[in-house]
């Protein structure tokens, strides 16, 4: 037999049958009136997921290519802007903003802190205003999931643009765009949205709107203007991943069947299973044990166990594919996914492979606790 294949990454995720199917279609031209019907459905369900009546542009891109897009068309150059970060993907807006030669200030944490809406007030007073404030919500690397409508609030309240990096929480975690008054939110196609990679989608509200006019930095592809004005007809600037597109369309219709507040709920019981699951083995969480952190569960490495090797043998020995650490946390830590399609059946599979992977490399772990104790968990509908 084929081996079979369990993708338990956060991202890319696993896609729906139904997704897969529609994507398997023959191609259409993405101006003609098969594609306009797809796309006029796909940006209004998107602004539902959303949660916004913004516009939200679609980029034929990955996630990174939404963020760029940020730094082009809300900033100016020698602007003063603040970044949250605790992780590799905080750091990555460091990085796009130093790349356009802003003038970074950053609220650094170590990798797995969870950063502090205190911190953040503290610093923007300090600095005396700065434009944008950009945040993860979801920090991949660590697990840690940021209380973002606090961070926005006192952000707003000093006046600067808020900017959240919600590629891997976007339809796993509650995400409100227009009540948060988040300005611009990046998501990507494939994490909780359940289509394969290829697209960034990126809202933008008014205020960013006002910002993107007073802009001068050059852009021609991600320049937000140009899209938004090929949307509002039903239009793109560019040829797209149209059946990416057509898949997202069908994923986000099969999110909003199952009612968005049902799809957190099963993340919320999904991700306390996993870390359950993770204690039962004995195990430590590098991520922290609560019910926000329902993005994706990071592990410690037993004692003298090397995480990197671990995540090979489950790939090469049982076909499961986790995520090992980055950075700092390479060999340290490994990550279970568990955002999008998935339920619980997959987390008792990634937690039955490590719990072989480890007794093999001599771990003491006693047969099946972790898998007993994730059905508990998942079923408890409460912390158990
Ligand atoms: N931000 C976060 C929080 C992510 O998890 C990722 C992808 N792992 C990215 C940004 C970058 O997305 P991409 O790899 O699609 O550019």
């Amino acid at each position: 037999m084929t081996e079979k294949r369990y993708l338990m990454t956060p991202g890319p995720t696993p896609v729906p049958p139904a997704v897969l199917d529609a994507m398997g279609q023959p191609i259409v031209h993405h101006r003609g009136p098969d594609f306009v019907a797809v796309l006029e459905r796909c940006l209004r369900r998107v602004k539902e997921v959303f949660r916004t009546e913004s516009e939200v542009l679609l980029f034929t891109a990955s996630g990174t290519g939404g963020m760029e897009s940020v730094l082009s068309n809300l900033c100016s150059p020698g602007d003063r802007v603040l970044v949250v970060s605790a992780g590799y993907f905080g750091e990555r807006w460091a990085k796009l903003a130093s790349a356009y030669d802003l003038e970074v200030d950053e609220v650094r944490y170590e990798w797995g802190a969870t950063p502090s809406a205190d911190d953040l007030a503290a610093r923007l007073d300090e600095l005396g205003g700065v434009s944008a404030v950009f945040l993860t919500q979801s920090e991949t690397s660590t697990g840690v999931v940021a209380d973002i409508q606090a961070l926005a609030a006192v952000a707003k309240e000093r006046s600067a643009l808020v900017a959240v990096d919600a590629v891997s929480s976007l339809g796993a975690i509650p995400c409100e765009t227009d009540s948060w008054e988040l300005d611009v939110v990046v998501a990507g196609s494939q994490k909780a949205l359940m289509t394969p990679p290829g697209l960034a989608l990126v809202s933008v509200s008014d205020a960013a709107w006002a910002a993107q006019k007073r802009s001068t930095f050059p852009r021609f592809y991600f320049d937000w203007e140009r899209s938004r004005a090929a949307q509002e007809k039903l239009d793109v600037a560019f040829t797209p991943a149209v059946p990416v597109v057509i898949g997202l369309d069908v994923a986000l219709g099969l999110l909003l069947d199952e009612g968005l507040e049902t799809v957190f709920e099963r993340h919320r019981r999904l991700g306390r299973a996993c870390r359950e699951g993770v204690k039962a083995m004995g195990l430590e969480l590098f991520s922290p044990d609560e019910d926000r952190s329902a993005v994706v569960t990071a592990i410690r490495a037993p004692e003298g166990i090397d995480s990197g090797e671990l995540v090979l043998t489950l790939r090469d020995r049982f076909g499961i594919t986790l995520a090992g650490g980055q950075g700092p946390l390479k060999g340290k830590i490994f990550r279970i996914g568990h955002i999008g399609y998935y339920d619980i059946f997959d987390i008792t599979t990634a937690l039955a492979g490590v719990e072989l992977a480890l007794t093999e490399a001599g771990a003491d772990i006693e047969r099946g606790a972790a898998v007993s104790r994730a059905l508990d968990a998942y079923e408890a509908r409460a912390p158990v």
